[in-house]
């Protein structure tokens, strides 16, 4: 869901949501660093296998058309992977691989929120200290119109996500699975594990809880903090490697187009007031997968398939990172 409170505050490079195109492929180079500059360049639109109609989901009703859609972006780790999947991606019950591409890799998934937070009001109500300031334990999260929670999105992508870099040698540990804990963690806490585990990348998993008619996924960046007991700043350079590759394979493999209410149309958003971010000394990003709130967005997020090939954009975002390609 979005994180109310005084501390969040849009970048000042917030560029307007809707621009053409190719007005948006010239003001966003002459905006990025120069070290994006190789692969800030829009995919033709229809491009076979690449657009975001014809990886949409049978189940995703109204699929954006591109004349209504801003045109995704390219990121780096997105080009050249083909528009099918390895074999080994393929979720499964059994044990993890003993080797893989990222054997010896350690990666710890956030399901945000948890489902028995609700019944805990009380404890995640509670303030923890973030490093730029107090905030709450956790929330409860937002939910579809329908009554479909966040906290239940969360841990099914979270689930799917685990069997997906398991089959790629990864170990992987969750912050909270299914009553355990029976509430949250707190979001310092949550930061913790990532930390303890010493992960080698960390993604907490979202939805957001945005008014109708905003669509789309968001990647949240950690800004540069340093309060307090935050220190961003070792981690700023890495969480963004992260956060564009896992963008830009959710972009291809979803068929989702980046958020049409915040990040300019990039689907990069960087913010200072989350805990789970300010206090993570590991490469780490949130990643709000789409609007529960909207219908259309709730047609995908409701949606089985749509939820595979979330974890499945996500999980290549994280193997691209960690192997550096
Ligand atoms: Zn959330």
């Amino acid at each position: 869901m979005s994180y109310q409170g005084p501390g969040f505050d849009v970048p000042q490079s917030e560029r307007p949501r809707r621009i053409r195109r190719g007005l948006l492929t010239v003001s966003l180079a002459a905006l990025v660093p120069g070290a994006l500059l190789g692969w800030l360049v829009y995919e033709a639109v229809g491009e076979p296998g690449g657009g975001p109609d014809t990886a949409a989901p049978p189940s995703a009703t109204g699929s954006p058309s591109a004349s209504e859609e801003p045109a995704l972006p390219s990121y780096p780790g997105q080009a050249g992977k083909g528009a099918g999947r390895s074999p080994a991606r393929t979720p499964s019950a059994s044990a993890p691989a003993a080797s893989g591409p990222l054997k010896g890799k350690v990666v710890v998934i956030d399901p945000g929120h948890n489902p028995g937070n609700f019944r805990h009001t009380a404890e995640i109500n509670r303030t923890v200290d973030i490093g730029t300031n107090r905030k709450e334990c956790d929330t409860t999260g937002t939910s579809t119109n329908a009554g479909y929670a966040e906290a239940r999105f969360t841990l099914d992508v979270a689930h799917r996500l685990r069997a997906l870099l398991e089959a790629e040698g990864a170990r992987v540990k969750l912050t909270h699975d299914g009553d355990s804990p029976a509430w949250g963690p707190c979001v310092d806490e949550r930061a913790r594990i990532g930390n303890d585990a010493h992960a080698d990348a960390v993604v907490s998993i979202h939805a957001d809880g945005a008014a109708p008619g905003d669509r789309g996924f968001h990647v949240i960046l950690p800004g540069a903090v340093h309060a307090g007991t935050a220190d961003t700043r070792p981690i700023v350079a890495a969480s963004r490697d992260l956060g564009e590759r896992v963008a830009g394979n959710f972009v291809r493999v979803t068929g989702e187009a980046p958020s049409n209410y915040i990040g300019g149309g990039t689907g990069l958003v960087t913010r200072k007031d989350l805990g789970g971010l300010n206090l993570s000394t590991v490469p780490k990003v949130f990643i709000e997968c789409g609007n529960m709130r909207d219908s259309k967005d709730a047609a995908s997020l409701t949606s089985a398939d749509w939820r595979q090939k979330a974890a499945e954009g996500i999980s290549e975002g994280i193997v691209s990172f960690l192997r550096g390609s």
